[in-house]
């Protein structure tokens, strides 16, 4: 068994490179921005203010969340209930950003993701991946490319999805929401000291999931499949 941990900024491409990489490797795709989006979901139902700790500690004991794996994605249920792509528009990437800033928020889903990698091979992206949740992982890799790029490709993926956004806004948000992420008192956006540096400004998509596969081998060659 062995574990993957990526970090970084919104946009670095961390989700897409990590689901072809574990396809590639036939180990579990871990998305714990997912977790995050999905308690700010719960906040939003609740009309509670996503920067408020309080308020948002109170309605942690009426949420539960499970991540399970159908036909190899990771869907995550809230309460019984899976919402799909509601998690993914950009209202709910700073309702996550806000939430996850909060020491009881993180606390109750630090064990939810070290579960999964006690008992499975993953790849897991995130921002505190290989400084907090899986601190002894392999391999480490802290994914990043310039605001710029982040935005476009973040822009790319939303109008995909079919949601009506101006680049410019996109990239105001992202600027902001790595501000507030890289800033904040707990586990803020950091590369651990052990993790390979991977700036993917450019590469194309083929050739970052190749980057990492390489820097995989190096660390993990002799127990990988693929
Ligand atoms: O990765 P994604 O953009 O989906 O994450 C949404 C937000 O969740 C991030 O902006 C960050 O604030 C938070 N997050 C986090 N720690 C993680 C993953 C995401 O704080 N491991």
């Amino acid at each position: 068994m062995f574990h993957i941990a990526i970090d970084g900024p919104g946009g670095a491409g961390k989700s897409t490179v990590a689901k072809a990489v574990a396809k590639k490797l036939d180990i579990l795709y871990v998305d714990t921005g997912a977790l995050y989006r999905t308690v700010g979901l719960y906040v939003k139902q609740n009309g509670a203010d996503p920067k408020n700790a309080d308020e948002v500690g109170a309605l942690l004991p009426s949420l539960s969340i499970e991540v399970k794996y159908e036909n190899g994605a990771q869907v995550v249920y809230l309460n019984g209930k899976n919402y799909g792509d509601a998690i993914r528009t950009p209202e709910m990437s700073m309702y996550a950003s806000a939430v996850s800033a909060i020491p009881s928020v993180r606390a109750f889903l630090l064990e939810t993701q070290k579960e999964i990698a006690r008992h499975n091979s993953v790849i897991m992206d995130g921002r505190d991946i290989g400084t907090v949740i899986l601190p002894e992982a392999k391999v480490k890799i802290f994914m990043t490319a310039s605001p710029e790029c982040r935005a476009m490709r973040r822009y790319k993926e939303l109008v995909e999805r079919g949601q009506n956004v101006k680049y410019e806004d996109v990239l105001a948000e992202m600027i902001s929401r790595d501000d507030a992420d890289s800033s904040r008192a707990i586990a803020p956006t950091k590369a651990a000291d052990d993790a390979v540096l991977l700036d993917n400004s450019d590469l194309s998509f083929e050739e970052n999931v190749e980057a990492v596969i390489a820097i995989v081998k190096e660390k993990v060659g002799d127990e990988i499949n693929g």
